[in-house]
């Protein structure tokens, strides 16, 4: 065998629980440690360790991540009342995932990938549209109150010198609700920084959309500080990169989305890219293929899957039971950190490997090679349903004849 390919800096590598622990291994064990004298900085973030080090082990892997600049996750439990009882927990425990985003302080970028077999819900998608959602404030860090018969609701804001600024939100006659939000300049400015720079790595046009006719000072906030930022430091990077930045209403973007042929950003305030970026997967086939990257403002890389544990298959698994859980998302978290890494490194033949992992494991599944979320939407004529590990031993096939 040919020699493996050498890293510099080690990738972060986050691992994690039940179906996807196990296919993480298998990815490793099949598909990467093969060819690559493979470096990483190993955080175990199951549950059971999680727990053991009093969530410690996140904050390290995410402070690990700052310093080296790439990391890959597996996807984690988040724990509720039924796990705190299966795993004995000694308290239920963050996400992690909002634990990494609030050391990272980043925006998350969630792309499809695309195989021919697999038709989009929206015929005319032919390129993945990426969504960037704000993962700050707004409804998510809202309060609420319910509003009695006779009661006036204002918006008061007590200055730092102590003086008011007063405005009435409404006199209910009848009884009614209200609700407060926020949002920080310098979250939006992070996100819109996050949006602009993934759109000049990954040349393709930026989209952002709010409802700034209604929302006048709010989400007009979010439109100044984009179109200022990309005034002051972004227009020319993105005039010599061939692409293009682009504002609009969110309902005519809704439009222009269906519309489109796909192949850009679409960057959503909180709450419409949670929304959105559902309806995106979804009309894109499967959540199984959906890559995830977190993108901090200063330059730092997260990747994993878009989906979670596989808690179903997993107790199938330890039943001894064969199953086909799609690898494709997590291999995709893979190759995404070793090419980033190799781009940030200068590793040429890293970036070149993993490019061709992707391609090797597109092609199984255009061969009819695939697991069962798959085989039962694909429309090609000959398919092959395959079990988790026959997958990958398939795709390594076809990488050592690319
Ligand atoms: P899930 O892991 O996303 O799976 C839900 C269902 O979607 C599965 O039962 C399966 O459907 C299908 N599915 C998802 N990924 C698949 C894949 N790779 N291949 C084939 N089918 C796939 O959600 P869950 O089982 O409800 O959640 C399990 C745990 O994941 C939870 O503890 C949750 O906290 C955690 N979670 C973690 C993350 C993360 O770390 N990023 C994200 C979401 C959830 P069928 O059963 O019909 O085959
Ligand atoms: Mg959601």
């Amino acid at each position: 065998m040919a020699e493996k390919i050498q890293m510099r800096t080690p990738l972060v590598e986050m691992d994690g629980d039940e179906m996807t622990r196990v296919i993480w291994k298998e990815i490793k064990e099949i598909l990467i440690e093969p060819y690559v004298d493979l470096k990483t900085e190993y955080y175990d973030l199951g549950l059971k360790h999680r727990d053991e080090t009093n969530d410690q082990v996140t904050v390290d892997a995410s402070e690990a991540t700052k310093k080296y600049g790439v990391a890959v996750k597996c996807a984690t439990i988040t724990p509720n009342a039924d796990r705190v009882k299966e795993y004995n927990l000694k308290e239920m425990w963050k996400s992690p995932n909002g634990t990494i985003r609030a050391i990272l302080d980043g925006t998350v970028f969630r792309t499809p990938i695309l195989v021919k077999g697999i038709t989009p819900l929206v015929p005319g998608w032919k390129k993945p549209i990426i969504i960037a959602r704000h993962a700050y404030g707004d409804v998510y860090r809202g309060v609420e109150m319910q509003v009695p018969a006779g009661a006036k609701a204002e918006l008061v804001v007590t200055n730092a010198d102590g003086s008011e600024t007063r405005t009435l939100i409404h006199d209910f006659k009848s009884p009614g609700i209200i609700q407060g939000q926020h949002n920080l300049d310098k979250s939006i400015e992070n996100f819109a920084k996050s949006c602009f720079q993934y759109a000049l790595d990954v040349k393709r046009d930026l989209w952002f959309s709010t409802k700034d006719t209604i929302s006048k000072k709010y989400d007009h906030r979010f439109k100044d500080i984009f179109n200022e930022l990309y005034d002051s430091t972004y227009k020319e990077k993105f005039e010599e990169a061939g692409i293009k930045y682009f504002y609009t209403l969110i309902d005519d973007a809704v439009a222009r989305v269906v519309r489109s042929n796909g192949g850009f950003i679409w960057a959503c305030k909180n709450y419409d890219g949670d929304v959105m970026s559902d309806m995106v997967a979804t009309a894109f086939g499967s959540l199984a293929m959906m890559t995830s990257v977190l993108v901090s403002p200063d330059g730092v890389y997260e990747y994993e899957a878009a989906h979670g544990t596989v808690q179903r298959h997993y107790y199938k698994y330890l039943r001894g039971e064969s199953t086909s859980t799609n690898s494709m998302a997590t291999l995709f978290a893979w190759t995404g950190a070793l090419k980033k890494r190799g781009e940030l490194d200068g590793l040429q033949d890293l970036s070149a490997f993993a490019e061709k992992l992707e391609k090797a494991s597109i092609q199984t599944i255009e061969e009819g090679v695939m697991t069962g979320d798959l085989a039962a939407i694909s429309t090609l004529p000959n398919i092959q349903k395959v079990d988790t590990e026959t997958f990958l031993r398939e795709v390594d096939k076809r990488l050592q004849a690319l």
